[in-house]
C-alpha cells in the first residue's frame, strides 16, 4: 500500500479558526485573520468540537493518492459518501500483458503456506481466464468479472476534515477490517503532519480523552473501562456530526 498526500487547504488549523471566529464576530475576515494568535487557534478549535460546531471543520480538504490496494479495501472506502473519488478503471486499462495479476495477499494467508499456494493458484486462474475471455472477443469490461476481491487498485480522492473525522472514527477502530485500518492510520498520521489541531482528537472514540466504544464491545482490548454509548454523557467530542 503506498499512500501520499497529493494536495492539501494551506494553513488547515488557522482557516478553521478562522472560519469559527466568523460565526462570532462583525468584523471583516481580513481584520479577524490579524487578531487570532497561536494560542486563539487552540482555543477555538477546542471549542468547536465540544460544541460539535463542526461545519467551520468542512473548509479543509485533503486529496490523497492511494496505490497498490485490493478492491475489497476500495468498496469499502467509497462507501464514504461525503468525498470524491478517481479511480483506476477496469474498463479501460486492460491487464493481458500482465505476468501476474497485481493483488494483495492478507497476512492471514501469507502465514499460512498451504492458504499461499491455494490463493495463487486461483489468482492466476483468474488471469488466465481473464486472457481466455479477452482472445474470444470478450470486452474488458466483461472480462474483469472474474476478478478476485483481492486485485490491486489504485485512487485519488478527496475528502474535507469533518468527513475525515467521520473516516476515522470508524476505520481507526480496532474492529475495522485489517487493510482499511492499516490505510485509516497511514493518512491520520499524514493528516496530523500538515493539521496537527485540526486531527488533535481524531481516530477512533476509545482513544478520546473521554472515551466510548462504537461496537459496544467489551471483549475488545481497547474497550474504555468507563465507556457510555455516545448520546448519553459520552464527552464525544469529534465525528459523524
Ligand atoms: C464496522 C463496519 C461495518 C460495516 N458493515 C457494513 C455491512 O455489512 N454492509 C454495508 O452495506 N455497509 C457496511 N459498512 C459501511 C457503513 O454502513 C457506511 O456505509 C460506511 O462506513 C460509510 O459511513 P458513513 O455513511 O458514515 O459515511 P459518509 O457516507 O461519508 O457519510 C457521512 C455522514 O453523512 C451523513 N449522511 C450521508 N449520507 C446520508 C444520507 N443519505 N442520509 C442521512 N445522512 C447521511 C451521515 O451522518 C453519515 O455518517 C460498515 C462500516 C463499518 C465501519
Amino acid at each position: 500500500m503506498h499512500i501520499r498526500l497529493l494536495k492539501h487547504t494551506p494553513e488547515p488549523d488557522r482557516l478553521v479558526a478562522l472560519a469559527a471566529r466568523r460565526c462570532y464576530s462583525s468584523l471583516p475576515a481580513e481584520r479577524i485573520d490579524e487578531k487570532i494568535g497561536e494560542k486563539e487557534v487552540d482555543r477555538l478549535l477546542e471549542m468547536l468540537r465540544l460544541r460539535n460546531h463542526l461545519s467551520p471543520f468542512e473548509h479543509v480538504s485533503f486529496t490523497f493518492s492511494l496505490d497498490g490496494v485490493s478492491r475489497a479495501l476500495s468498496h469499502q472506502l467509497v462507501r464514504h459518501r461525503i468525498a470524491s473519488y478517481s479511480q483506476e478503471s477496469q474498463r479501460y486499462v486492460e491487464y493481458n500483458k500482465l505476468e501476474q495479476l497485481p493483488y494483495v495477499v492478507p497476512p492471514s494467508i501469507q502465514a499460512n503456506p498451504e492458504a499461499t499456494g491455494l490463493f495463487q493458484s486461483a489468482t492466476e486462474h483468474a488471469l488466465k481466464a481473464y486472457r481466455g475471455l479477452l482472445a474470444l472477443g470478450i470486452p474488458p469490461e466483461d472480462a474483469r468479472y472474474v476478478f478476485p476481491n483481492a486485485v490491486e487498485t489504485k485512487l485519488i480522492f478527496t475528502l474535507n476534515a469533518r468527513s475525515l473525522f467521520n473516516f476515522f472514527e470508524q476505520r481507526c477502530c480496532q474492529k475495522a477490517q485489517w487493510e482499511i485500518r492499516h490505510l485509516a492510520f497511514k493518512m491520520l498520521d499524514v493528516c496530523r503532519e500538515v493539521a496537527p489541531r485540526v486531527f488533535h482528537t481524531a481516530g477512533a472514540p476509545c482513544g478520546y480523552e473521554r472515551p466510548y466504544c462504537r461496537e459496544g464491545d467489551p471483549a475488545c482490548p481497547r474497550f474504555p473501562k468507563s465507556a457510555a454509548p455516545p448520546g448519553q454523557g459520552s464527552g464525544r467530542v469529534a465525528g459523524e456530526g
